[in-house]
């Protein structure tokens, strides 16, 4: 049985068509929260809720940041919004230089968007634009994987893997992609801490596509280092290198989509670093502004910069692409600061010293009902549930559920509960989340 416990029952809840929600569901039961602050939501009735998500892969220094809430009120006073159309203004600048040092290699040149799907798209749309420049025209295809997740625009949806987010549109998507396998095994690497032993045969399938379709029609890999919303599916020990060894060899880009492994999610300024594969894009969103504010930023390398560049006449516009709000002045304000945190308070660094404790205390969970897989690197995990005999999902929705009502937001992707606390995170909320999770385990369906 599900926990039901109305909520906010004054609440007008029809108008508001509700994303990646059982809006009909939702409507019987929701859950409005009111504030936060450092780890813990508040939601409308007072109750404490403790944030084991970051929101949504957002929030790596916590919530409501006094240093981001301040720089952010302080920007919109001073330049609410300014043009980055043949216009500019100094923070996107300021900013672009920041990640640049944080980025990996010479991946240097920044373009601004805002959200995790219009970086994909914008990725998508810089690698065609470079293979065009490079007089390489033909390189038209993408590669993604199954399960991946790139947004929800028509480029991230059809480089995407997750069937869900397809079918629906099935008839419009980007005509030439072709999919990798993706690295989920729970029979050979169930319960395994930090990145998997088995699965690096998986990139060989990527010489497979490309003997198939042949490497001068592809103009681009694209991967999660590890994929988020597909159900915390970790990349094998060895596997992003062959990625990258395989696609340095035939000449095709490689894009990590970072959006929700970028700003200390595995421990590094970015999973590339950590796991010590640089790809030629980068995309980013969701922490970079800790969650304030909308933003992303895709990071390309100085030779696709380079490229584009060096072959447009110097008074025409070299990309044509853009949005209204790229750079946008308190969105960069709020992401300048977000930056200041994670430095001043060595969050990264933070976060590679606590996963050992986490993945200890996640690992307590190994054997209690149900539990078919537990799987964990930097401040993420993944927990897999048994389908129960009420229907895929069922589980999963339950645990979450009452770990809700039970103070503690935790999220479910099917059978799967994913966890991506705040960096800032101390042991007491470690003890928490796994304490809850385990009464609900116990008592779940
Ligand atoms: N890429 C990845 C890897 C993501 O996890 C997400 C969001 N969960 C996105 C892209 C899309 O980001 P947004 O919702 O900001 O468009």
């Amino acid at each position: 049985m599900a926990v039901n416990k109305p909520q906010n029952e004054g609440a007008r809840l029809d108008n508001f068509w509700m994303p990646f929600t059982a809006n009909r569901q939702y409507k019987t039961t929701p859950r409005l929260l009111a504030k936060a602050e450092g780890m813990y939501y508040t939601d409308v009735e007072g109750n404490s809720v403790l944030d084991s998500t970051a929101g949504l892969w957002c929030c790596n220094a916590g919530h409501s940041r006094d240093q981001i809430t301040d720089a952010v009120s302080k920007q919109i006073k001073e330049l609410d919004y300014a043009p980055t159309f043949q216009m500019g203004h100094p923070l996107p600048f300021e900013l672009a230089e920041r990640l640049a040092e944080l980025a990996p290699a010479d991946l240097n040149r920044v373009f601004f968007t805002n959200s995790g799907s219009e970086s994909a798209d914008t990725a998508l749309k810089i690698a065609l634009a470079y293979q065009r420049a490079r007089g390489h025209a033909n390189r038209t295809m993408f590669i993604g994987r199954e399960q991946g997740y790139h947004g929800t625009g028509f480029g991230g949806i059809s480089v995407g893997g997750m069937v869900n987010n397809r079918k629906a549109f099935n008839s419009q998507l980007l005509p030439s992609v072709a999919h990798l396998p993706h690295t989920l095994d729970i029979e050979r690497n169930a319960f395994s801490k930090g990145l998997p032993e088995h699965g690096i045969e998986r990139a060989e399938v990527l010489e497979q596509l490309i003997a198939l379709h042949g490497a001068e029609n592809i103009a681009a890999v694209m991967v999660e280092p590890m994929s988020g919303s597909g159900g915390v599916i970790l990349p094998p020990k060895g596997y992003l290198k062959r990625l990258r060894e395989i696609t340095a060899k035939h000449d095709i880009l490689l894009i990590f989509d970072e959006v929700i492994t970028g700003f200390g999610r595995v421990g590094d300024a970015f999973a590339s670093q950590r796991w010590d594969v640089t790809p030629d894009i980068i995309t980013t969103a969701k922490a970079l502004t800790n969650g304030a504010i909308p933003m992303g930023a895709v990071m390309v390398s100085e030779s696709i910069y380079d490229a584009c560049m060096n072959t447009a006449p110097e008074d025409t516009i070299e990309l044509f692409h853009g949005y209204t709000y790229s750079g946008h002045p308190v969105a960069a304000a709020a992401a300048l600061a977000t930056l200041d945190i994670y430095r001043d308070e060595n969050l990264f660094e933070r976060a590679r010293q606590l996963e050992t404790e986490w993945e200890e205390a996640l690992h307590s969970l190994d054997n209690l009902p149900n539990v078919i897989d537990v799987r964990n690197t930097g401040l993420i995990a993944g927990i897999q549930f048994a389908p129960s005999s009420e229907g895929i999902g069922k589980r999963g929705y339950d645990i979450f559920t009452r770990c809700f009502y039970d103070g503690v937001l935790v999220r479910a992707s099917g059978d799967i509960i994913a966890m991506s606390p705040p960096l800032i995170m101390e042991s007491k909320h470690i003890d928490q989340m796994v304490s809850t999770l385990e009464r609900a385990i116990k008592q779940a369906i």
